[in-house]
């Protein structure tokens, strides 16, 4: 008996080749279940590649909250600035962006914290078990070191973590003067050291999350470019626009910042918009030793392949949308005074990548008014820390038909 029908799942077809997509994919192998992933362009195709590769529960915090409201309006429409909003006229964003904004209140964001925090506890050992099961990529520890112009800049990052520690996180970092990070300019006073985070290589680690797969039997079909699930009795049928299908007990739709193209016909109304980010590779003098957190102007750097890996800016423009050169440049510009031993000109590996994100800041993640149809997305700019514990806990409801506790808030239908 299938999904479809009420009961334990014997296949499931995943859309979307992402962390998201694949780490369900995987978790659901651990309970016996035949996959089959499809993704319209292929693994890491979304997201999921050129991010910062930070696995960092610490930041791991709910999006709408009033600071970053204060600093979206000081900086809309300016093309320079980490948030970007285009003058466009698309009806859909703007009522995304004033339900975003409604969510910008103290209240809202601690209560949205306490729930991440039913994820944020678990993440690392969702790595773990990967790590354990065959997922190959390294994920190695270190501190991130926020560095700050002044001492007093360093204030509004504490007072996060004493929020986060408010809703039962606790967060260890310390404070120093200076440190031993070679890329750290004279321009730097202060850092803030937080501890026990990790990062990866997010290409690599996607690449050897799709090899798990395959290697315990798994399927994944690129090119495969889903229009609609359809149900056909007791299976489920997955059509792409080349008219080809796929069928199964079961469905998940991991199709990250395009997830409502699919999600909407499953009676998910929640909207998700790209908040589209851009990374690109440095060659340094000498190695990075731990990722770098640049919080004045919102920029993120990781060891990367012997180099340093660049991110940073939020904008609002469709998920297809061609890199804009311009904003490549503005990040340059920003964290270029913070570094020193970067080789700015030699960059590379440009990207541009849309965060899937949803007005509350938090994730969607359980059943659909579709029976057996499920979602995992809009985790926004901590999908790559969450994707694991999504997954996880995700191939537990489908398998068992019970929601773990620490998935009730995450419901899609809310
Ligand atoms: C610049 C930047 C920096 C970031 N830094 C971090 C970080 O340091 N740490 C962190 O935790 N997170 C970070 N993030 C966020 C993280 O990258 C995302 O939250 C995460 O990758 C989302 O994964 P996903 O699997 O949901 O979506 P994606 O990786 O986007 O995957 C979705 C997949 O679905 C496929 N798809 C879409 N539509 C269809 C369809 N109709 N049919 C078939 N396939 C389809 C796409 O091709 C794509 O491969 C960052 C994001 C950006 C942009």
């Amino acid at each position: 008996m299938g999904a479809a029908t009420g009961g334990r799942p014997e296949s499931v077809v995943v859309v979307g080749a992402g962390v998201v997509g694949l780490s369900t994919a995987w978790f659901l192998q651990e309970h016996g279940v035949e996959v089959t992933v499809v993704d319209r362009r292929g693994v890491a195709a979304g997201a999921s590649w050129g991010n910062a590769g930070y696995v960092a529960p610490a930041f791991s915090v709910p999006l709408a909250e009033p600071e970053v409201l204060r600093y979206g309006l000081r900086s809309l429409f300016d093309r320079d600035a980490p948030l970007y909003v285009p003058r466009t006229v698309d009806p859909g964003l703007w009522a995304f962006l004033l339900r975003f904004a409604g969510n910008c209140r103290r209240s809202t964001w601690q209560k949205s914290m306490r729930a991440l925090v039913g994820l944020n506890d678990d993440c690392l050992d969702a790595f773990d078990e990967l790590a354990k099961g065959g997922v190959t990529a390294p994920t190695p520890t270190a501190p991130v070191v926020a560095a700050f112009e002044k001492r007093e800049q360093a204030v509004e990052l504490r007072n996060e973590f004493e929020r986060t520690r408010r809703s039962g996180q606790d967060t260890v970092f310390t404070e120093a003067a200076g440190l031993d990070v070679p890329q750290l300019s004279s321009r730097v006073g202060t850092v803030l050291q937080i501890e026990g985070q990790r990062h990866v290589d997010p290409g690599e680690f996607t690449r050897s999350l799709a090899e798990a797969v395959e290697s315990r039997g798994g399927r994944i079909h690129s090119g495969f470019d889903v229009r609609g699930v359809v149900r056909d009795g007791r299976r489920l049928i997955v059509k792409s626009a080349q008219h080809e299908y796929v069928q199964a007990d079961s469905v998940v739709l991991a199709s990250g910042a395009w997830l409502p193209e699919l999600a909407a016909g499953a009676g998910v109304k929640r909207s998700v918009r790209a908040g589209r980010g851009y990374s690109f590779t440095v060659p340094t003098q000498q190695p990075v030793p731990c990722p770098i957190y640049l919080p004045a102007v919102r920029v993120a750097c990781t060891p990367y392949q012997g180099a340093l890996r660049v991110a940073g800016t939020m904008e609002f423009r469709g998920p297809d949308a061609d890199l804009d050169r311009q904003r490549i440049e503005a990040i340059v510009q920003s964290a270029r005074p913070f570094l020193r031993g970067v080789d700015w000109d030699a960059r590379h590996d440009e990207w541009v990548g849309p965060r899937p994100v949803t007005t509350d800041g938090l994730p969607l993640i359980g059943p659909t008014k579709l029976p057996g149809v499920h979602v995992a997305g809009g985790h926004g700019m901590w999908g790559l820390t969450l994707g694991p514990i999504t997954g996880s806990l995700l191939a537990e409801q489908i398998v068992t038909g019970e929601r773990p506790a620490a998935l009730r808030p995450f419901d899609p239908l809310r």
